[in-house]
């Protein structure tokens, strides 16, 4: 008997399972239908001893230093600033846009100061600001807006920007300095032995127990368990019942190179040419010595496993629908991406784990017993 099933071996799944296992000191079963944990963050040593992102390139990055402290007690951290270059009209230049980029593919020498009137003399009046072409264009013009985004959106998404949410584009910023780091995040750094270590370690504990090639539909009645933390796809959970809830999904081609240093930058962009979006090679990201290199190229999809929601309104009006049903489902607490239908970063989903274990707490108070196993997290430092 377990006092919880936790379905997903992800951030959701194994940031609830960590607290309550160490917090409420009750027995947890995680079950994960892919053959390992750590969901699409998995990372694993490929055949030539590289450590490779088997769902393409996570890059850990966050504002809150609540959630960095939080993880910070399962791994040790290698710090790390990601950079990306866009091949444009068959150059490379920093994207997010920034004052090289528009320097470099104008042939200009414009300053800090020059560029706020270069962009306004292009951008094109938007009001309201809805979708991803507006946000764009509303700040670039339409120009930059087609060789940066148009392409790479209808590649990504296989709709065009103006069919999705502003939120979508809206995560690339434009910039009139010369950073060029694709975030600017406070905290910004990869766990120092990889993704699966630091999930190895949240999830070893004697209160619980992981099964990997399990899937929650074949065992739902087999096992007995009082509350249920579900992190796959919400629209599944109720077999479908409103229709399905779109996903985009991406093909992974991993390659090895017998080169040490491929790409001159963790990621390149593809916005105007080729079938895949984008090229990261992971060295860059885990600072891994080796004489051969591992790269993957991603080819958005619409068949196969749900990567990402797809934030258009259409979309968030059946979202709605089963947000309104699983409000009402009880003892089961729906947390992640795809149980949430949210275009999450690691470090939200991880917050919003968190958060659910707060409202787990009101909701079901431990007794005086239990309570006393509660231990306030140890920080450790970042090297
Ligand atoms: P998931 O990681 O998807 O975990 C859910 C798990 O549930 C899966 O392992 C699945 O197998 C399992 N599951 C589902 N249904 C069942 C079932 N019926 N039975 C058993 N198990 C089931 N975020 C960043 O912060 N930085 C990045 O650089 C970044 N890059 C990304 C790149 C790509 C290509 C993708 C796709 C995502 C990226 N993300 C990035 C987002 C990041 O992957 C997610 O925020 C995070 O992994 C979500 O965690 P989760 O636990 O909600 O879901
Ligand atoms: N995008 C784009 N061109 C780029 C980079 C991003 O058009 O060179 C758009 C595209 O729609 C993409 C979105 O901005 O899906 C968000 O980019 P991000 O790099 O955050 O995507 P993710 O890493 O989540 O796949």
């Amino acid at each position: 008997m377990f006092d919880w099933l936790i379905v997903g071996a992800g951030f959701a799944g194994a940031t609830l399972a960590e607290r309550i296992a160490t917090q409420r000191n009750e027995k947890v079963l995680v079950v994960d239908r892919r053959p390992h944990i750590g969901g699409n963050a998995y990372d694993r040593y490929n055949d030539d001893g590289l450590l490779i992102h088997e769902y393409g390139p996570h890059i850990f990055h966050t504002n809150s230093a609540a959630i960095f402290d939080h993880l910070s007690m399962f791994t040790e951290w290698r710090p790390y600033e990601h950079r990306v270059l866009g091949m444009v009209d068959n150059q490379l230049v920093p994207i997010p846009i920034n004052l090289d980029t528009v320097n470099k593919l104008y042939n200009l020498n414009l300053t800090s100061e020059e560029l706020p009137a270069w962009f306004a003399a292009r951008a094109e009046k938007v009001d309201p600001i809805r979708t991803s072409e507006d946000v764009v264009v509303s700040v670039v013009g339409r120009e930059l807006y087609e060789k940066f985004f148009q392409g790479y959106t209808r590649k990504q998404w296989g709709m065009d920007p103006s069919e999705l949410d502003k939120s979508v584009t809206a995560r690339v910023p434009t910039r009139t300095n010369q950073d060029d780091r694709y975030f600017t995040d406070e905290f910004q750094a990869m766990p120092k032995h990889g993704y699966t270590r630091m999930f190895e370690k949240m999830l070893d504990h004697p209160n619980i127990s992981v099964m990997t090639q399990t899937d929650f539909r074949d065992i739902q009645n087999e096992v007995s368990f009082k509350q249920l933390i579900y992190s796959g796809p919400v629209d599944e959970y109720f077999d479908f019942r409103f229709g399905k809830l779109p996903y985009r999904s991406l093909k992974f081609q991993h390659e090895t190179h017998d080169t040490e240093v491929m790409l001159p930058t963790g990621t390149v962009n593809y916005p105007q040419t080729e079938a895949y979006t984008r090229v990261s090679e992971y060295k860059y990201m885990t600072g891994q010595v080796h004489p051969k290199t591992a790269i993957t190229y991603e080819y958005p999809s619409a068949e196969g496993d749900p990567y990402y929601p797809i934030p258009r309104p259409e979309n968030a009006e059946l979202y709605k629908k089963y947000e309104k049903l699983a409000m009402a489902t009880p003892n089961v607490w729906f947390v992640g991406r795809l149980a949430t239908y949210r275009y999450y970063n690691m470090d939200q989903v991880t917050g919003q784990a968190l958060a659910t274990f707060r409202r787990i707490q009101e909701a079901l108070p431990l007794d005086g017993v239990k309570s006393n196993v509660i231990t306030e997290p140890r920080f450790v430092a970042a090297e």
